[in-house]
């Protein structure tokens, strides 16, 4: 079987290696940092720097495929490794979705509704785009934020001069604040014939700018349901995208909003271990290694809970519950890291 090659050693690396090794496919993992979760399931680990192009060689030719656990992997490493291997989802997938502006002016490209925007370098430019934005609004930067990392909130325009001193010179993107009722996301896949399957809808609560929940069935009328799935669809398709994909999505009575999209597996896509046949990392690795698809079929309805940080004590009790338990292997806790999640079954799929 083939082998694959993934960027990053977290905690998407390593469900992605162990859903590989189910499908009797090995992966090799490129780490920069220590003690990575993936490291204890995966065949090799590359720890050098991604400045590292001899080490970026080495580990390209050892793959059949290359795929990736986050985003911001730096061009000049991508530059070099595509040229040892197909990397999967594709360069447009990534360009697109590590700019803020760049995703959000190819979303409303495509037709779908995103919240207000708009591009910021300055004190001027946020003055300007205030003025027709209004409040409130929350500047983020463009690039490497995650967990609500890299965000300042606008409550009025008073707010501005510390919510651009809290950018440090990033380059940022201004957004409307969107009153949305709920979140939803949906984990959708695409294979390089273009068969694309979508999973239901999760309703996603977030504390302190990090997913704490997903709920399956999300609170969503049929034909929200139906839209939400076409808009990741319509993404997929756009993008000629190979792999899974999350698409987390604002619900407001005007419709459903596109926050933002990450070209991989995604937190919100954690119940499917346990609601689905095909969870989404067996998904993920069925797409780039040109497999068919699974159905993406909800046999339950699932809560899936974050354990972050000291939440990680409860892993005792827990073990005394019907809660199917899914721990990272870190060795260091630390206040708002992701340690674990628990996937609770609640009934058959209603
Ligand atoms: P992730 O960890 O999901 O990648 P992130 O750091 O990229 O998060 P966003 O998803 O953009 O950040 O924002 C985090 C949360 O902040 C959203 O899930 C939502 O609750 C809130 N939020 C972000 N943008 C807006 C907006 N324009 N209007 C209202 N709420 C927003
Ligand atoms: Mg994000
Ligand atoms: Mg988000």
């Amino acid at each position: 079987g083939a082998t694959i090659g993934i960027l990053g050693g977290g905690q998407l690396g390593r469900m992605l290696s162990v859903a590989a090794a189910r499908l009797g496919l090995k992966t090799h993992i490129f780490e920069p940092g220590a003690n990575a979760p993936a490291g204890d399931v995966a065949h090799l680990v590359t720890t050098a720097s991604y400045d590292d192009a001899a080490a970026l060689t080495a580990f390209g030719k050892t793959v059949d495929i290359i795929t990736y656990e986050f985003e911001n992997i730096p061009t000049r490493a991508l530059d070099l490794l595509e040229t040892l291997a197909p990397i999967h989802p594709g360069r447009q997938a990534l360009a697109t979705s590590q700019d803020r502006l760049v995703e959000k002016t190819f979303l409303q490209e495509l037709g779908l509704q995103t919240a207000p925007f708009a591009d910021i370098a300055n004190a001027g430019d946020l003055e300007a785009a205030l003025g027709t934005i209004g409040t409130p609004a929350i500047l983020k930067t463009r690039r490497f934020g995650y967990d609500g990392k890299g965000q300042a909130r606008i409550m009025a325009a008073g707010d501005a001069d510390q919510a651009l001193a809290d950018m440090a010179g990033a380059p940022a993107i201004l957004e409307g604040f969107v009153n949305f009722t709920h979140e939803v996301s949906v984990i959708g896949a695409r294979n390089p014939s273009g068969d694309v399957a979508c999973y239901d809808p999760g309703e996603n609560v977030h504390e302190a700018g990090i997913l704490r929940t997903t709920t399956v069935p999300a609170k969503l009328t049929p034909s929200q349901r139906t839209d939400a799935v076409l808009i990741a669809a319509r993404i997929l398709n756009a993008l000629d995208y190979v792999g899974v994909m999350g698409v987390e999505l604002f619900v407001t009575p005007q419709g459903l909003i596109v926050n933002e999209v990450a070209p991989r597996v995604h937190n919100s896509g954690h119940w499917t271990q346990n609601g689905c046949a095909i969870c989404q990392f067996e998904q993920h690795i069925r797409a780039v290694a040109g497999w068919p698809l699974g159905a993406g079929t909800r046999h339950s309805d699932v809560v899936m809970e974050n354990l972050i940080g000291d939440d990680v004590d409860r892993v005792p009790e827990l073990s005394n519950s019907d809660a199917a338990i899914h721990l990272y292997g870190k060795a260091e806790v630390r206040a708002g890291r992701k340690m674990g999640h628990v996937n609770r079954v609640v009934g058959p799929a209603s």
